[in-house]
């Protein structure tokens, strides 16, 4: 098997991420978060994850590099001593021999610029932070490229079913992608793994849809257009975060579409990496809203405009419902 140290690190990696983030949301004060520059929440999961990450990444490859989301500014001034002592608190009780300053450096070697040479890994240590902060739906994303190519990726959904969105049973699916070699999912407990792909859908009638929870992040009004356009019938299912590229992969939705609010929002690398590969390993297909294939040697950031994440049947019938809004637009 390829890349097989590194999916056995990733997830393992992501494993342990998800594990306490599961202590931090069940156990969320307020007083564990703090704002930054975009306004987005930032919790002490935020930063302990990527740091076991960055962490678990740097014993296994030392020479690797990391595209992170965060880093240890904020943690670092005096006025955020309380945030970095409950960091501390809860990072031991996942690693007890990483002192203050391994954490903060562990969070700051995710500071790589990316681009399409050499090789890298790319973490969102908790996607979804608004489902985080609401008891509801969050991902741990890691991802590894290698000379302009997502070769692996490894999608940690702590609290989506594992059997089904409707299934009572265990909660928290891990979903682990290599080029080439497919796409599967397992519990986050037990190593169990079922190989999984997306539906076969091609009537617009009979398929589900997802798209984000909040608005403000991808415009529900445009959706709401394409999808009569498509002929959709379906109400859109509506999830936070990168779980949306999970279940897609594993056949719960038809597609995910996600069409900015903001015009001058930036995609980033971390928020679609390893969502992108398990789709396109699980047999569908990922692309901007005007058909054009993601970009990952960009640096940090995506030049899509908006998100197509599909199973491939549907997606060019999604595509020419998008041609109208978007010549309307
Ligand atoms: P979702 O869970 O689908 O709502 O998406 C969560 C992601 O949306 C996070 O990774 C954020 O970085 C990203 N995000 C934040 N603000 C915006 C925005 N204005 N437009 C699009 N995405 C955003
Ligand atoms: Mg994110």
């Amino acid at each position: 098997m390829v890349y097989e140290k590194e999916r056995k690190v990733a997830i393992e990696a992501v494993i342990s991420a998800c594990g306490l983030c599961r202590e931090v949301q069940a156990d969320l004060l307020s007083r564990d978060s703090i704002s930054k520059g975009d306004r987005t929440p930032v919790t002490v999961a935020d930063f302990g994850a990527q740091a076991l990450i960055s962490h678990h990444l740097k014993n296994a490859f030392p020479n690797d590099l990391l595209v992170g989301e965060e880093d240890s500014r904020l943690l670092r001034q005096a006025e955020n001593r309380g945030v970095k002592e409950a960091l501390m608190k809860i990072v031991h009780r996942f690693n007890p021999h990483l002192s203050p300053r391994d954490v903060l450096d562990a969070i700051d070697r995710g500071t790589a610029k990316g681009g399409p040479e050499g090789r890298f890994w790319i973490v969102d240590p908790i996607d979804g932070t608004k489902g985080f902060i609401r008891k509801d739906q969050f991902a741990v994303a890691l991802a590894l490229m290698e000379e302009g190519e997502v070769v692996l990726g490894v999608l940690g959904c702590p609290n989506l079913p594992l059997n089904g969105l409707a299934s009572k049973g265990i909660r928290g699916s891990l979903f682990i992608a290599v080029k080439g070699e497919g796409a599967f999912i397992r519990s986050l407990e037990e190593t169990r793994e079922e190989k999984i792909r997306v539906d076969d859908v091609s009537d617009p009638s009979l398929a589900l849809f997802c798209e984000s929870v909040e608005s403000a992040h991808a415009s529900h009004e445009d959706t709401a257009r394409v999808a009569r356009d498509a002929g959709i019938k379906k109400s859109p299912l509506r999830m936070d975060s990168m779980c949306k590229y999970g279940i897609v992969a594993r056949g719960d939705a038809s597609f995910y579409l996600r069409i900015p609010g903001r015009k001058s929002y930036v995609e980033k690398i971390w928020d679609h990496a390893a969502g992108f590969i398990m789709v396109h390993e699980a047999g569908g297909k990922v692309t901007d809203i005007d058909g054009r294939p993601l970009n990952f040697t960009l640096g940090r950031t995506l030049d899509a405009k908006g998100i197509l994440a599909s199973n491939g049947r549907i997606h060019q019938q999604v595509l020419e419902a998008l041609k109208n809004l978007l010549a309307a637009n």
